[in-house]
């Protein structure tokens, strides 16, 4: 049985009062969730996100990492920088990463290979935009950035994997339960296909738009694992049902 995943994507929010208020908040209210819970925060909140995590079941994650080990590269986080603090987490390829920083699938690659050298747990993000979907053309996007990320990897055990149809995130707009369900399905496909790897000991992640208000019927589709969660993870009540959806998956 995989255990549901719950991931808040902070992004690039967050004030030291914000972060100590709205964690503060979340592991008070998530628990000890059948779940797991994880937070990533901006990398300047890490440590502080690590001492209001100490004593609770809520993990933290960092956003990105380099795929160098180390040198000069300015602005840069290494993979091993993030484990040496104490980091468990790394979202990889996130759609914005993609589109804004102009990752390829290529350098996703690397960076999933530095974080797993680290030891660092990776969720890799991948989906469609819109205008793929509409030129039907999700799964072959979705199959590219799996085979690209993740063929010649060993340790895929691991790795969790976030389906997030982009034209999802963030718009309000969410894949029906049963788009989801279908694509996280073809994503356990490929999985086998490309990395040969288990798809039933893998976990799928559901991204796009998740709100405490659908987080259930999402959930509740045999392949989808839990939620990547953004805007509704900055806000305490909203990502604790979330959270609670995902625990009561059966
Ligand atoms: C995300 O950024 O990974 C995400 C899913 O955002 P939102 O939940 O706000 O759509």
């Amino acid at each position: 049985m995989r255990r549901p995943l719950v991931m808040g994507n902070w992004k690039m929010h967050g004030s030291r009062a914000s972060v100590r208020q709205l964690l503060t908040e979340i592991v008070r209210g998530v628990g000890a969730s059948p779940a797991e819970v994880v937070v990533c925060p901006a990398y300047v909140h890490l440590q502080q996100a690590f001492a209001l995590c100490a004593d609770s079941a809520v993990g933290v994650g960092a956003q990105d990492c380099s795929h160098m080990a180390a040198g000069a590269f300015t602005g840069e986080i290494s993979a091993e920088m993030l484990q040496d603090i104490g980091c468990r987490w790394v979202i990889l390829g996130h759609s914005e990463r993609r589109q804004y920083h102009g990752e390829s699938d290529d350098l996703v690659a690397a960076k999933l290979a530095a974080a797993l050298q680290a030891g660092l747990l990776p969720v890799v993000c991948v989906g469609e935009t819109q205008e793929e979907r509409e030129a039907g053309e999700a799964e072959y996007v979705v199959t590219r950035q799996l085979r690209g990320a993740l063929a010649g990897q060993a340790a895929l055990k691991q790795v969790v994997i976030a389906y997030e149809p982009v034209w999802a995130i963030g718009t309000g707009l969410t894949a029906t339960p049963g788009e989801a369900q279908g694509m996280h399905v073809f994503i356990r496909e490929q999985l086998a296909e490309i990395a040969g790897a288990d798809p039933a000991a893998m976990r799928v992640l559901y991204g796009g738009s998740v709100r405490a208000a659908n987080a259930a019927e999402l959930f509740g589709q045999p392949d989808i694992d839990g939620g990547l969660v953004g805007g509704a993870s900055l806000d305490a009540d909203e990502f604790r049902n979330i959270v609670a959806a995902a625990g009561a998956r059966q």
